[in-house]
């Protein structure tokens, strides 16, 4: 056992298990040819509006191409400001950057890791077009308090749920809780695919429409091009990887959810590991399964050292970022986030995980965080 390398993230086991399918729908695209647009691609957009609850959706290139094309829908430029955590994977505020606007950063909760919504009004000004809060490790954050902020002072809500897809919050799914929902395929997220893809969600038919055209170049027909866009599809072979993978997530989500409960029942009893918080209307979809520890540096060394993977999600906030630090706006102090970014910890997290390994992960965790 000992021998046995553990996965942080084990995309080969998924494989074995799925082999039939995804090899016949790879082979389907071989067959047909129609790599770019073809019939799988309006499949699974069919087939994933559906599973968040309906409205419109359009797959894209990538994450960061989703919230991309997000914030260029809504016209998002030069002097605007969007409103979102610095405690992120930098694609957050590398869009709002890259269509000339100004990131602008509000602490997150201490537990949950996400954006505090009770601090988000103080940091609306004049230029403040959007909210784009992060559902993170794939828990949303208060979509509720947001959205009714949002509707106050009139902005759009980019919820960023590249970690969240197949999550919930008041039984409602991920993706479909604001104006514009944006989410990953990346192969280690939990709906992957095996290289970049992204979808975007929305019940505005206008926005999907504008949305799909800014995805080929702008495109209202071949040729005719009535707005700057991108290239940004996803291809035809990776939309078949995620169909294939889409027939087993439910089962996936479960799984993901007794491992996580696993591992906080067995961390419940330490008082030098402190176990992810899930808040009670909401379900994750479990990206990572993220720890807080102190000594952290020490407890790495030794549980790589005995082969367990772990991860950091994330050891710098954006705002300490040197392409972030002179380009965004602080609002308030970013204390959480910078608490935080020393702590967090994550964990081998995924539906193949047996209950052997876990166990040997939780007491090499155990031993090691009370010996640091
Ligand atoms: C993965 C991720 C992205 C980017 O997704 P890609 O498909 O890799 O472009 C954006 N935001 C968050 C929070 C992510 O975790």
């Amino acid at each position: 056992m000992s021998n046995t390398p553990i996965d942080f993230i084990d995309l080969k086991s998924q494989y074995r298990e799925l082999k039939t399918s995804i090899d016949h729908r790879i082979q389907a695209v071989l067959d047909h040819g129609q790599y770019i647009m073809g019939p799988e691609v309006g499949e699974l957009e069919d087939k994933l509006a559906a599973f968040v609850g309906g409205g419109e959706c359009i797959t894209v290139a990538s994450g960061t191409e989703a919230l991309l094309i997000a914030l260029m829908v809504l016209g998002i430029k030069n002097g605007d400001e969007v409103i979102t955590s610095p405690y992120t994977f930098a694609a957050t505020a590398e869009v709002v950057a890259l269509v000339g606007a100004t990131p602008v950063f509000v602490d997150v909760e201490p537990d949950t890791c996400n954006i505090d919504a009770r601090l988000i009004e103080a940091a609306i000004t004049k230029r403040t077009r959007a909210i784009m809060p992060v559902s993170l490790y794939g828990q949303a954050p208060d979509m509720d308090d947001i959205n009714t902020i949002a509707g106050k002072h009139n902005l759009a809500v980019i919820d960023d749920a590249a970690q969240s897809f197949g999550g919930t919050y008041k039984d409602r799914r991920s993706c479909s809780l604001s104006t514009i929902g944006c989410t990953s395929f990346f192969p280690s997220k939990p709906l992957g695919c095996y290289g970049d893809g992204g979808a975007i969600f929305t019940k505005d038919a206008a926005l999907a429409k504008a949305m799909r055209e800014i995805r080929v170049h702008g495109q209202e027909r071949r040729y005719h091009h009535t707005r700057v866009g991108v290239g940004g599809r996803m291809d035809s072979i990776q939309c078949a990887v995620v169909l294939a993978k889409l027939e087993r997530f439910d089962w996936e989500l479960t799984r993901r959810e007794e491992i996580a409960q696993r591992y906080i029942r067995s961390l419940s009893g330490s008082n030098v590991v402190t176990p992810p918080v899930i808040r009670s209307d909401r379900t994750s979809a479990w990206a990572q399964f993220t720890v807080q520890v102190e000594r952290r540096d020490q407890i790495i060394k030794s549980l790589n050292d005995t082969g367990v993977p772990t991860a950091i999600h994330y050891p710098v906030p954006l705002h300490l970022q040197p392409a972030y630090r002179d380009i965004c706006r602080v609002s308030g102090n970013l204390v959480n986030s910078e608490h935080i970014a020393g702590r967090v910890l994550s964990l081998p997290m995924h539906p193949y995980l047996s209950e052997v390994t876990q166990d040997m992960i939780v007491s090499r965790l155990l031993t090691s965080a009370v010996s640091a």
